[in-house]
C-alpha cells in the first residue's frame, strides 16, 4: 500500500485523539483535534457504534498511524513479536518503539515522527559510529545515536533542539545535551511507553 499522503490531521480526527503527527502544531491550540473533534468526512458527526472487528481494526490503524508505519510492515512486526517470548502486544511496541525514527523523535532530535524519518533518511544520523539512513532500522540496548558531526551546527538542528528543549525525553533513552547523542539504555517496558495503542485488539485483529 502507498504511503498516506493526505492531510495528516484527519488520521487524528479518525482516532478521535491527538496522534501528534505534526511537531509544535500538536500542541497548539490549532490542533484539529481540539478544534473539530469528529470524524472527518461527510458521516463523520453521525453514527458512532463499532463492531468488535471495528475495535479491533482502529487499535490497529492508530497504532500504525502514530508510529508512520505501513501495513505491511506492520504486519511484519506482528509476526517477529509473535515469534519473540513474552506477550505479544507488548513485544510489538517494544519492536515499533525501537526503531531509529521513533528514537530519533523520543529523544528530541526531531519535532514528530514523520520528520525524523525525514532527517534520517538524509543521512544526518549515526549508530554506534556508522552512518544509518534507514528510519526502519531496529535499534538494540546500548545503542548509541548521534547527530553527524557536519550536521551538529546547521541552523535547522538548532532550531529542532531549542524547540524540543523543554519536552520529556523518553526514560529509557539517555541524552547527552553536549555530545547530542541518545543511548538506548534498554528496551521499554510497557509502563514506559506512552503511545495512545490497546495493543491486545491489534492481537486479536490479527489472531482471527
Ligand atoms: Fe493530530 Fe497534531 Fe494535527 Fe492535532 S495538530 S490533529 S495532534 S497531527
Amino acid at each position: 500500500m502507498a504511503r498516506y499522503t493526505g492531510a495528516v490531521c484527519r488520521l487524528c480526527r479518525r482516532e478521535g485523539q491527538k496522534l501528534f503527527l505534526k511537531g509544535d502544531r500538536c500542541y497548539s491550540e490549532k490542533c484539529s483535534v481540539a478544534v473539530r473533534a469528529y470524524a472527518p468526512g461527510q458521516h463523520g458527526q453521525g453514527r458512532k457504534k463499532s463492531s468488535e472487528y471495528g475495535l479491533q481494526l482502529r487499535a490497529k490503524q492508530k497504532a500504525r498511524r502514530f508510529y508512520g508505519v505501513q501495513e505491511k510492515q506492520f504486519y511484519h512486526y506482528f509476526e517477529i513479536a509473535e515469534r519473540k517470548q513474552g506477550i505479544t502486544g507488548e513485544n510489538l511496541l517494544r519492536i515499533l518503539e525501537s526503531r531509529l525514527d521513533n528514537v530519533v523523535y523520543r529523544a528530541g532530535f526531531a519535532s514528530s515522527r514523520a520528520e525524523a524519518r525525514q532527517l534520517v533518511g538524509h543521512g544526518h544520523f549515526e549508530v554506534n559510529g556508522s552512518r544509518v539512513d534507514i528510519a526502519s532500522y531496529l535499534l538494540r540496548a546500548g545503542d548509541v545515536v548521534a547527530i553527524c558531526e557536519k550536521s551538529k551546527g546547521s541552523e535547522k538542528f538548532k532550531a529542532i533542539l531549542e524547540a524540543n528543549a523543554s519536552k520529556p525525553v523518553a526514560a529509557w533513552i539517555d541524552v547527552d545535551a553536549e555530545k547530542l547523542t541518545a543511548k538506548v539504555v534498554n528496551l521499554p517496558e510497557r509502563d514506559q511507553i506512552d503511545a495512545p495503542v490497546e495493543e491486545q485488539l491489534i492481537v486479536e485483529f490479527y489472531s482471527k
